[in-house]
């Protein structure tokens, strides 16, 4: 088997396709020296070695040794050096890699092959005995820190009481012969902590170091992360071993993250920082305040440093160069790692670049104009549910808000919330139902449960790519970090804002798109929908086969989802109209009616508005197809309950509000869900189904006196579980069409059909399509009824079902496909046997989930509904779906 990849030279073992076996960081090593991009030559262990290690009780596979002693031979024969080399040593990083990025991991050990004699060379060998000492205290510092597991506290306490001592400030102070006592310092630390010196053995660092990275797949951080994202950890890490390059060598040296595009807007925009004279974690540490590579970036951050383009034009002519042949080559935005040594660029690392929604949008939509993709590929580029960044409202402009400091716009929206100092406190407040915003002086990857209970992030101290940047963008909240002028206290549970003094509880805003943080919370507006939300959108209307329509019965909701794009109506849910002030004692009124006299009256106040309600909607609607649901009251939901909602229908109905208590008695039910609802209740009051159908009826008479407009409702009647009930109901509801188109002298066409949620519906669709001319699949009932799992309550105990890989997530929010999807898949097979033309839909809450989407698509529905917000993430999910 063949476990060691090697890289470099223009030429790679590897490629970009073999992200599983070599990890995200080597695949892209490989594919970018086959590219002729600047990488300097190394190898990678394979990801089947760790799978290998954990199933064979800790060993490596037995060729491993000689796979990498000859790789390492190879690297020794490109460079011209030896390892462990008393006058030129090579010195090599190892760093992790697996298939997706994961923090958690040990990340990175640099200049490795370091000891007390190889010091001694590179000392010679540069002309720079400061930076061969530096070197090597940085090298056991990492190496003591994450293969050695000695507390970084002690290092940097030694560091920090020599400085002291000779009354430096920065490290730049530092000479050659300080560095020197600091590394001996650093070892007999290291002795005292481990009983053993640290080791100066080469080859023993080398293996220390990999063992280190396996050993790290299974440390906590990483299981937990792997949870979150679900990454098997069957996937394992691949280790990276690779050539030296020093960007601390001078001024004529650098080290640079960057983005090819703007990750935060999209813009098409080089966008990135750098630090002279810096090696790698020195960026990330943020102690010095990294430099902009572009004039137009340092601009933007209104810098007085001066930016790569200006100190280092032809370095930075050469990484322009390699930005645009990454993005031809990937077609991708990438996120770069690089180190300038002695004005020769080397690419450490690209891959993907993480990226907001807006950003995600903008790249696809410019890459389609720029030719790099297509538009089936600038569909499948944007992730449905990121959407719903977009649509999420921002700060109202106009709004007051009192700002306490300003930070960076590290990942757009805004959020408000309760403030909270720890990742604990966020996850436990978010869990009681809480909105707060994790306030921390920086995070890092201990934090992430945290981040992402929290609503938004603020930080203190670092920049746009600092941990609290690259994450929260990643996960889509918004945040604002480096705020400087704000002060943490943990201890206190304080944050100082000049004058004011914010305490935990508190609430908070922040702006993710102006950086801005503002004391309370502050109104947001709705978010604009033309541009290149509209452009996408287009395309991906283009694809898609299914429609996408609403669940909407207010006006104002059916106006939105107009808006957002819907294409009808899926499910008007009538009994939602009747919960206003003025409505609910009529609606009351007539379910607690104990005579069909009684239930009359009360209707008779009803059908006028309810028919005023239906104008409506088929005016917003414009022709567009408009299901409504007959009423499918659970009946606890209309009973009055206090003595005063007793007496007012009482007073209304003109009875005895003593006899009205026990009739609300009578009528109060053990299992509402199971009980008196859905159909069942027209069942047993044809006339309430009659007023409804007649508003319905007449509502549509007077849209075409009215507009001119044609309207075809589709009258649908819910929690049916036989034809019998179906039957019954459309005989009242053709007789009362019959009755208003004598009455109106008009035409009017229309559908009955059924809502499938029960499973014995599913499972009698043949028959019941007899009667019905479409189905629409209500998945709530249709889930709670056949896991027999009440959706109102499942929330207590779901997560354990979860946790125990029972359930892989809530059945309410994700189609089950296994099961309720099957039954579904039988609905509709049945159902198109005996109509072949049947028009079939769903308006369950997954009509606007993403999975659920692309199950509808493979059995093969005309159309989904959901709540106005989702139909964008609908319309976009359909097309991926047909794709
Ligand atoms: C359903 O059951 O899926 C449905 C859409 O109806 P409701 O949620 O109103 O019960
Ligand atoms: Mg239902």
């Amino acid at each position: 088997t063949k476990w060691v990849y090697s890289f470099g030279d223009g030429k790679a073992d590897g490629n970009a396709g073999m992200r599983n076996l070599l990890g995200g960081k080597g695949a892209n090593l490989a594919e970018m020296s086959s590219l002729g991009l600047p990488v300097p030559p190394g190898f990678t262990i394979s990801t089947e070695v760790c799978t290998h290690y954990y199933d064979n009780g800790n060993q490596y596979p037995a060729e491993l040794k000689a796979q990498a002693d000859a790789a390492l031979a190879g690297l020794e024969k490109a460079l011209g050096m030896k390892f462990g080399d008393p006058a030129d040593p090579l010195l090599v990083s190892v760093r992790s890699g697996a298939r997706a990025s994961m923090p958690g991991m040990m990340d990175t050990v640099l200049n490795l092959g370091l000891n007390d004699i190889t010091v001694e060379g590179l000392a010679k060998k540069s002309g720079d005995p400061r930076f061969a000492y530096d070197s090597y205290r940085r090298f056991i510092q990492m190496y003591g820190d994450v293969v050695l597991e000695v507390d970084h506290g002690h290092f940097e306490e030694i560091l920090e009481s020599a400085k002291d001592e000779k009354g430096y400030r920065l490290d730049t102070q530092m000479t050659a012969d300080d560095w020197k006592a600091v590394v001996e310092q650093y070892k007999a630390k290291v002795e005292e902590e481990l009983g053993k010196p640290f080791p100066q053995d080469p080859q023993e660092q080398l293996w220390g170091a990999i063992g280190a990275v396996f050993g790290s797949w299974m440390n906590q951080r990483a299981i937990v992360y792997r949870r979150l994202h679900d990454i098997p950890a069957s996937w394992g890490t691949a280790v990276n071993v690779q050539a030296m390059v020093f960007g601390n060598m001078g001024d004529d040296c650098a080290t640079g993250v960057a983005f090819t595009r703007n990750p935060s807007t999209g813009e098409n925009l080089f966008y990135g920082e750098f630090l002279v004279n810096a090696q790698g974690e020195d960026v990330v540490a943020g102690i010095r305040t990294p430099q902009s590579l572009t004039v137009q970036g340092r601009e933007a951050a209104e810098s007085d440093l001066p930016s790569m383009e200006e100190v280092m034009p032809g370095v930075f002519a050469q990484l322009m160069d390699v930005r645009e042949k990454l993005e031809k080559h990937y077609r991708d935005m990438q996120d770069i790692e690089f180190t300038v040594q002695q004005n020769k660029l080397w690419m450490l690392q690209t891959r993907n670049g993480k990226r907001t929604a807006a950003a995600a949008l903008k790249i696809a939509v410019d890459m389609v104009h720029e030719k790099l993709i297509d538009r089936t590929e600038a569909v499948q580029r944007v992730e449905p549910s990121a959407l719903d960044q977009l649509l999420h409202p921002t700060l109202d402009p106009k709004a007051e808000r009192k700002v306490l400091g300003r930070g960076l716009p590290a990942s757009p929206g805004a959020a408000s919330g309760k403030v909270v100092f720890t990742a604990d406190a966020a996850e436990a407040q978010a869990g009681r139902g809480e909105a707060v915003i994790l306030v921390r002086i920086e995070t890092s990857p201990e934090d992430i449960h945290g981040m992402h209970a929290a609503r938004g992030i603020l930080t203190t101290r670092g920049g746009m790519t600092s941990h609290a940047a690259v994450v929260a963008r990643g996960m889509g909240r918004p945040c604002v970090s480096g705020a400087g002028e704000l002060r943490i206290d943990y201890a206190k549970k304080l944050m100082y804002a000049g004058e004011a003094i914010v305490k935990e509880g508190d609430t908070l805003t922040i702006d993710g798109a102006s950086g801005e943080v503002m004391l309370g919370e502050v109104p947001t507006i709705q978010p604009q929908l033309s541009g290149d939300f509209a452009e996408l959108m287009e395309w991906a209307d283009g694809i898609r086969t299914m429609k996408v329509r609403t669940n909407a019965e207010t006006p104002a909701d059916a106006r939105a989802a107009r808006k957002f794009g819907a294409e009808g109506i899926g499910l008007c849910r009538t009994e939602h109209m009747f919960f206003d002030a003025e409505r609910i004692v009529a609606v009351r009124e007539m379910i607690m009616a104990s005579t069909e006299k009684g239930r009359r009256l009360a209707l008779a106040k009803i059908l006028p508005m309810q028919r005023q309600d239906f104008v409506e909607l088929f005016q917003i609607m414009k022709g567009l197809p408009v299901t409504i649901r007959l009423l499918d009251p659970p009946l606890h939901e209309f009973l009055p309950h206090t003595d005063e909602e007793i007496a007012t229908v009482a007073k209304a109905a003109g009875v005895d509000a003593e006899a009205l208590r026990q009739r609300a008695v009578q009528l109060k039910e053990s299992n509402p869900m199971l009980g008196h609802r859905g159909c069942r209740l027209g069942i047993s009051y044809p006339e309430i189904y009659e007023m409804q159908a007649r508003a319905i009826f007449e509502a549509v008479a007077e849209v075409l006196k009215q507009d001119g407009d044609t309207v075809t409702p589709e009258i649908m009647i819910p929690l049916v579980a036989t034809r019998k009930e179906l039957d019954i109901l459309k005989a009242v509801i053709d007789r009362t069409a019959k009755a208003v188109m004598e009455e109106a002298g008009q035409q009017i066409t229309y559908l009955v059909g059924t809502m499938i949620e029960l499973p014995r519906a599913a499972l009698k669709a043949a028959e019941i399509a007899e009667s019905a001319e479409f189905f629409s699949f209500g998945t709530n009932d249709l889930t709670q009824t056949t896991f027999g799992l009440s959706r109102d309550d499942s929330g207590s105990f779901l997560k354990t079902y979860e946790d125990q890989g029972i359930l892989e997530g809530d059945p309410f929010q994700s189609l089950d496909t296994e099961g309720v999807g099957e039954l579904m898949a039988i609905a509709v097979e049945r159902g198109r046997k005996t109509r072949a033309d049947i028009k079939l839909g769903i308006c369950g809450e997954h009509g606007g989930d993403p999975a659920s989407i692309q199950y509808c698509q493979e059995v093969g529905l005309d159309y989904v509904s959901c709540s106005p917000f989702r139909v964008p993430i609908a319309r976009l999910a359909a097309a991926q779906a047909a794709i």
